[in-house]
């Protein structure tokens, strides 16, 4: 048996009970490990999803080019797909994505374009702007728009939440996931919900972001938004991708928690995961810890791999630096 292309490894990521993070909870806790992905991250289901749907909506032709925002993960799914089948990409990534998520979408041929943090979506400086710009001055160009594009949502739907559902053999009571376009929990979560409707669905956030309060009040509450430093979760716009109707509670985590959780879950587990994946733990372990019954099955899932931040959360320096060790 073999792969005819890189793309074709994409998914079915293993299910792997967490063991020592998980004193004191009843029930089982397992992580669905994204790493395994060929582009290291849950972003590559989606990433080809987009593709290939743009393909059949004759939005991308031969020879086009890829122009995407992205915290680097969806990048990463995207010059993949963009290999197999021949297209060209340009990323746009805020500086406050790590050096390794650059490097990386360089290394497999992408054009990096980097813009500042610190102003606001419809600010012309912005990463979700200059992407806009770029495709709208490129020629034969495609702008997927992770956070608006539904494929993103359905490659979820179609994929991880049947992975997650025969690897429970149905018997998964809680799922919990990161919430940043919204694409993974909402297209696993309606998926779970449609096999047994009391699954209970856990969007985890980071202080700094407006979704936890846009669920519980309906207000969009610009005084929710401030830096944070987690990669990948957390947002100051409303995607699309985020159909709050399926996400049952939302629970905040801040920056310094989800650090040392992942650094717990590489060495307590062998988890070397990214820092995204210590909020989406965190926040889990925090629920189960108060609510799972012996019968109970959580599935979280870790979104990426710890090589993306050995620069930040897997150096004590760093770490110390902000005071977190
Ligand atoms: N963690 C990381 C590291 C990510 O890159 C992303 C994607 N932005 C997420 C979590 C959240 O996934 P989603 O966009 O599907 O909500």
């Amino acid at each position: 048996m073999h792969y005819n292309h890189i793309i074709e490894a994409v998914g079915h990521t293993p299910l792997v009970r967490l063991n020592k993070v998980t004193e004191g909870i009843k029930g089982t806790v397992l992580a669905k490990v994204e790493y395994f992905n060929p582009g290291n991250s849950v972003k590559d289901r989606m990433a080809i999803r987009m593709v290939e749907d743009a393909e059949k909506a004759g939005l991308l032709k031969p020879g086009g080019t890829i122009i995407e925002g992205t915290s680097g993960n969806t990048g990463m799914g995207l010059a993949l797909a963009a290999i197999a089948k021949g297209y060209k990409t340009i990323f746009v990534m805020s500086d406050k994505q790590s050096k390794e998520k650059q490097d990386i979408l360089r290394a497999v041929g992408a054009q990096v374009v980097v813009c500042p943090v610190d102003v606001a979506p419809d600010d012309p400086r912005s990463y979700y702007s200059v992407a806009r710009r770029l495709n709208q001055e490129t020629p034969n160009s495609f702008y997927p728009n992770q956070y608006d594009n539904l494929s993103n949502t359905a490659a979820h739907y179609e994929h991880t939440g049947p992975e997650i559902w025969a690897g429970t053999e149905g018997q998964i009571t809680h799922w919990a996931a990161g919430v940043g376009t919204g694409g993974t929990i909402c297209g696993v979560s309606k998926y779970l919900k449609e096999q047994n409707p009391s699954v209970f669905t856990l969007g985890l956030d980071t202080y700094g972001s407006v979704f936890k309060k846009y669920k519980e009040t309906g207000i969009f509450d610009p005084n929710e938004i401030y830096p944070y430093k987690t990669e990948g979760i957390g947002e100051d716009i409303l995607p699309k991708n985020v159909n709050f109707d399926v996400i049952d509670q939302f629970i905040k985590v801040t920056d310094k928690d989800a650090a040392l959780m992942t650094r717990r879950l590489a060495k307590e587990e062998g988890l070397f995961v990214g820092w995204s994946c210590g909020s989406a733990a965190f926040g889990a372990l925090e629920y189960a810890r108060e609510h799972l019954q012996e019968t109970d099955t959580m599935v979280v899932l870790l979104p990426d791999h710890g090589t993306r931040y050995l620069g930040k959360i897997y150096n004590d320096d760093w770490m110390q630096a902000q005071g977190w060790l």
